[in-house]
């Protein structure tokens, strides 16, 4: 279902921006002012799990090298594989990208039949050409604090980090495509400002 088909009265905004932006962060904070959320990421984590169609492709594609001693995906050796190599990261959306579309579309479905405003937490939002929607949120941050962030909370090596964040659609093009710009090169607290502020504009949007 396209968003031009959702009856009237039901936002659907998308959230996007680079990986370590503060998209989870600010996700989680419009759902607690009232917002519903489809998360991409748990998603394709639920998709990933043994047993399931995504994880069985991506071990007949890359071998038991990408299963952990416990039986499940090992993703650091899936992000050595792919974020070095633009082939393997295509292959890996190849596998990943149907299957996660077509969870979106079923989890949209189940919420619009209420009245909150939908919110699509998709960093590939605009890499993977979503239309229709009510407004677009990019999260904003300079690269060099991305990394910093990713290194420090996540556990992420430096190198790794650039890899992701140079695989993904640049910081400009990002914002080019944003009805509303989040700046999180702040701390915590601006930004739970500016979660109010993005909260107010998503009121004032008609569907
Ligand atoms: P994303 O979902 O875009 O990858 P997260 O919301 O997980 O990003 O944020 C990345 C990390 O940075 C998390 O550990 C988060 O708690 C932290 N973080 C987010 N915003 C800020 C901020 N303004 N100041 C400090 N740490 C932040």
């Amino acid at each position: 279902m396209t968003a031009k088909e959702l009856p009237q009265g039901t936002l659907e905004i998308g959230l996007t921006g680079g990986i370590g932006s503060g998209k989870s962060t600010v996700s989680a904070g419009l759902v607690k002012r009232g917002a519903v959320l489809v998360d991409a990421d748990a998603i394709v984590r639920d998709l990933q799990k043994p047993g399931k169609p995504v994880f069985k492709k991506m071990v007949e594609r890359w071998g038991e090298k990408i299963i952990t001693n416990e039986g499940e995906l090992d993703r650091q050796a899936v992000a050595d594989i792919v974020f070095k190599d633009a082939e393997e990261l295509a292959a890996l959306n190849e596998i990943v990208h149907p299957l996660v579309r077509e969870e979106i579309a079923n989890q949209r479905e189940k919420y619009i039949k209420g009245n909150d405003p939908i919110i699509l937490d998709i960093p590939l939002l605009i890499e993977s050409g979503y239309e229709n929607l009510s407004g677009i949120i990019v999260v904003d941050l300079h690269t060099e604090e991305a990394v910093e962030r990713l290194v420090k909370y996540r556990g992420f090596s430096r190198e790794d980090a650039l890899n992701r964040i140079s695989s993904q659609v640049d910081r400009e093009e990002r914002l080019s495509k944003a009805d509303f710009v989040i700046d999180n090169n702040g701390d915590l607290d601006s930004l739970e400002n500016e979660i109010d502020k993005v909260w107010s504009w998503i009121k004032g949007l008609s569907a």
